[in-house]
């Protein structure tokens, strides 16, 4: 067992430290899956050392652990069509007091990666800790069909290029419903991106989950 001096006071608060019951700090310390917790308002009130990690291999760093530092609102971390979905998960997961677990996907332009949610509420409800697992990750399997970055096949009547959050597929502008992976887009973002989530994305990993989560415009 590796030992740990204290975590900064930037990863950890001292409500949440002094909440902490069913595990022991260190536990999420060493978990080399990245680990958040929220507290009972869905405030960030920890993060491990592997969160920080797994957002700079995601690109996220500096920027989420400033953008995002303790004490924000998830709903002001998480944004576009899964914002209600985690909202009310979470919210369910402290107000049952039972875990729940849940798939997402986290894919770049090459690589498929699927990761495996666990939420583990305390015992007196005070905060939950969520805990991120690497499921899959494979060269992308979809590369085979990639399409180009082409402007006018994409962007659509309102001046927006739709993503699905989920798999990250682009909706064809002139056939909806019609979604590909377009990997260039996935590496950068185009400018006035607004995101969805695709028909089988929706009902697989969302619809049918937890809570009701209102079809996306
Ligand atoms: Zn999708």
């Amino acid at each position: 067992m590796t030992a740990h001096a204290e975590p900064p006071s930037t990863r950890v608060t001292p409500a949440f430290a002094a909440a902490l019951d069913k595990f022991a700090l260190a536990t999420l310390e060493n978990e080399p899956g990245a680990v958040y917790a929220l507290d009972r308002d869905l405030r960030l009130c920890y993060f491990n050392p592997a969160w920080f990690r797994f957002a700079e291999v995601n690109r996220g760093e500096p920027g989420i652990s400033t953008r995002f530092p303790l004490g924000t609102p998830l709903a002001a971390a998480i944004s576009g069509p899964l914002q209600m979905f985690y909202l009310a998960s979470y919210t369910q997961v402290l107000q049952d007091g039972t875990p729940w677990q849940h798939d997402y996907e986290c894919s770049s332009d090459t690589v498929l990666r699927r990761f495996h949610q666990r939420c583990y509420p305390l015992a007196n409800r005070q905060a939950m800790i969520i805990i991120n697992s690497l499921a899959v990750e494979q060269p992308h399997p979809v590369a085979a069909e990639t399409h180009a970055a082409d402007e006018a096949c994409y962007r659509n009547q309102h001046g927006l290029i739709v993503q699905c959050s989920h798999c990250r597929r682009i909706e064809r502008a002139a056939q909806p419903g019609h979604w590909d992976w377009v990997p260039a887009w996935v590496a950068v973002q185009p400018p006035h991106t607004s995101h969805s989530l695709c028909p089988p994305c929706y009902d697989y990993y969302y619809r049918f989950r937890r809570g009701t989560l209102p079809r996306p415009q």
